[in-house]
Formats: C-alpha cells, sequence, structure tokens
C-alpha cells in the first residue's frame, strides 16, 4: 500500500509559517514592510514583553477595501503582483502573499483598516488562524495590526524563543535598519511603553542614522555617492580608525530592501584593506540602487537573502564607491608654480 500522503492544510499552515515567522522580530519586519508597500509616511511600532505577548504596528497608509479584508490572511493571497511577469521586477516589499497568513496561523490577530476615501473600517479577529469575526468599526484612515500571544497553539516554537529581552533586542535591531531603510519614514517605536526611537522621517539619510545610532556618529561619517554601470551606492561609512569588533555595524539596503550579503561585506572589507586591524569590521549604511530585474529577492520566505544576476558587477561598485568614500581614489593636489 502506498505511504504518500497530501498533509492537510493545518499542518501545511504551521510549516509555512516557520519559515516566515521564526521570532517576533521577523513580524515586526513583515508588517513594518506592509506598511510601506501601502505608501505609509508615518510608522508606529509597539511590542510588549520582546513581542511574544504582543506586537502592533500601525500606520497611515492607504488601508484596506473592505471586501479585502477576509482575505488578507488567505494563503498565497496579495495585491501587489498580478502575473508572472510582475516576479521578474518586484517594485513592492512584500509579494508572496503569505507574512499575514503565517502569522495568523500562530497568534491570535486582529486587523483593522480603513481604506483611503471609505466612510467606515473594518476589523477582523482571527485565532490561530481562525477568523472569528469581520465587523464594521469606526477608525482612522490607515492601518493598524495587533499581534498577540505568539505561538500560543505551537508550544514548542515558544519554547524556542529567547528570554522576552533577547527578542526585543532582535527586535530593535530590525527596527533600526528598516529606519535606515526608509528616511522618508517617520517611525516611532516603543517597548514595553518606553519610546526607543523616533525617527524624523524628512528623507535625510544622515537624520535617520543619527537617530538610530546617537548624534555623536556625525563626525565618524564618510559620506559615499558613487555610481558605475549603472549601479548607484549611496550612503555613509564610518571612518577607518573608527571601528567594531562585529560584523553587524554594517547594513546594505537594495532597492530600499535590508538584506544580508556576506559577498558584499567582504567587498567594504576589502576596500578598507590594511586601514582595518584585524578581527575590526566597519561601519557603513550602504544603500544600492540597480536595475530591478538584475536582483532576485524570491530566494528565501524572509527576503533577506537576494541573487545578483551579476554579482561581480555588485561588488565592484561597492568595493569602488567605499574607496571613494575613504578618498582613496583622491589625486593630491598638484602644487601650482607660479609664473
Ligand atoms: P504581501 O505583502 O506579500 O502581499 P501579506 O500577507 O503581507 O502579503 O499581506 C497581504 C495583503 O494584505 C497585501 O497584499 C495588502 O493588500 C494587504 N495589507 C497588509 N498589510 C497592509 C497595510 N498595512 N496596509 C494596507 N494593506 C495591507
Ligand atoms: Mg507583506
Amino acid at each position: 500500500m502506498g505511504k504518500i500522503q497530501l498533509l492537510n492544510e493545518t499542518i501545511t499552515g504551521r510549516i509555512a509559517a516557520g519559515e516566515v515567522v521564526e521570532r517576533p522580530a521577523s513580524i515586526v519586519k513583515e508588517l513594518v514592510e506592509n506598511s510601506v508597500d501601502a505608501q505609509a509616511t508615518a510608522i508606529s511600532i509597539h511590542v510588549e514583553e520582546g513581542g511574544i505577548r504582543e506586537i502592533r504596528v500601525s500606520d497611515n497608509g492607504m488601508g484596506i477595501e473592505p471586501e479585502d479584508m477576509p482575505l488578507t490572511i488567505a494563503k498565497h493571497a496579495t495585491s501587489k503582483i498580478y502575473t508572472l511577469a510582475d516576479l521578474e521586477a518586484i517594485h513592492s516589499m512584500g509579494f508572496r502573499g503569505e507574512a499575514l497568513s503565517s502569522i495568523a496561523a500562530v497568534s491570535m490577530l486582529t486587523i483593522r483598516s480603513r481604506a483611503q476615501s471609505h466612510d467606515a473600517g473594518m476589523e477582523l479577529y482571527s485565532r490561530g488562524g481562525k477568523v472569528e469575526y469581520i465587523r464594521e468599526a469606526g477608525l482612522p484612515e490607515g492601518t493598524s495590526i495587533l499581534v498577540d500571544n505568539l505561538f500560543f497553539n505551537t508550544p514548542a516554537r515558544l519554547k524556542f524563543l529567547k528570554k522576552p529581552g533577547a527578542e526585543a533586542a532582535a527586535i530593535t535591531d530590525i527596527v533600526s535598519r528598516l529606519i535606515l531603510a526608509y528616511p522618508e519614514v517617520s517611525f516611532r517605536y516603543s517597548c514595553n511603553g518606553k519610546t526607543l526611537l523616533h525617527s524624523p522621517g524628512n528623507g535625510d539619510l544622515m537624520g535617520a542614522v543619527l537617530c538610530v545610532y546617537g548624534m555623536e556618529y556625525k563626525e565618524r561619517l564618510l559620506p559615499v555617492d558613487f555610481t558605475v554601470n549603472n549601479i548607484r551606492v549611496s550612503g555613509y561609512i564610518g571612518s577607518p580608525n573608527w571601528t567594531y569588533k562585529t560584523q553587524k555595524a554594517g547594513s546594505f539596503y537594495i532597492n530600499g530592501r535590508y538584506v544580508k550579503s556576506a559577498a558584499l561585506q567582504n567587498a567594504v572589507a576589502r576596500s578598507y584593506g590594511e586601514r582595518l586591524m584585524k578581527g575590526n569590521y566597519p561601519f557603513y549604511v550602504l544603500h544600492i540602487d540597480m536595475d530591478r530585474s538584475e536582483v532576485d529577492v524570491n530566494v528565501h520566505p524572509n527576503k533577506l537573502t537576494v541573487h545578483f544576476s551579476d554579482e561581480n558587477a555588485v561588488e565592484y561598485a561597492v568595493n569602488n564607491a567605499v574607496l571613494d568614500g575613504l578618498g582613496i581614489f583622491r589625486r593630491t593636489p598638484v602644487l601650482q608654480i607660479p609664473e
């Protein structure tokens, strides 16, 4: 007798949720990216007990149309791509239509939203992915998402989370990077009732860097803005005599998306070269803007890894941009001898 069976929806839902919702910080990232896709200019993030008890993300974006509300937590339901061609050049942060369904599967989720040009809003409540109610509600324009009691129905996952303090630190880290990714958005982030970060949202990357890392960074930053082969690398790098013991002080944003890349990290390190002592790493916040069809973000559900169609070209651009920022290509002035 055959042994293969199709898994039922509850199991497939939980498995999918495991890839998107690794920990509270991954939920915060997904929710903020949804707000950015909704063209929000202000996003507030509030967490309790490292996000395990509660995560709340509210925005002033375009909101969700009333008839779309039931679909928000359906699997593979998205308003961001429609065709296979769309997948070739992604313009939004989301596109897989699985964040809200995955989050819903492992929490008690409330979605409140009022779409622009609608008089009333809608509220949806789901427990472990099962919708308990959808009803009309008086709400401001925009969307507010509340995730309560994460992993209440998956005790094994709950057990693998770190202490609330460590989960909160991971959330602060991702929020910091989101602030650096979207300097045009004003973020307010609070943890257990205390505001930890509040970014200006005026489009100025320096302002975002100072908000995240502190005013004392101002003197330590060197600006970078370099374009080669249609790849623009811009942002800030730290002066070489001011280094970290960890690689975490650097971050890359490709077409606005925070991503991790060991290859690009090495490209930066190569530019600093001998200027860095062994075991020391530089600070950098680098935005890389390039043709969207040259980057594949559909590598992993968490969208933190990307593949480049020409990785060497991107490494080359980063390498040279940092050299330029460090002033290594700057020509020494030629003495003018008066006639
Ligand atoms: P994706 O972002 O990949 O489309 P999600 O599961 O994250 O998938 O979200 C599903 C859909 O719900 C989105 O495509 C969008 O239409 C809607 N949505 C989610 N969050 C928001 C928000 N903050 N504002 C407006 N619409 C939202
Ligand atoms: Mg999304």
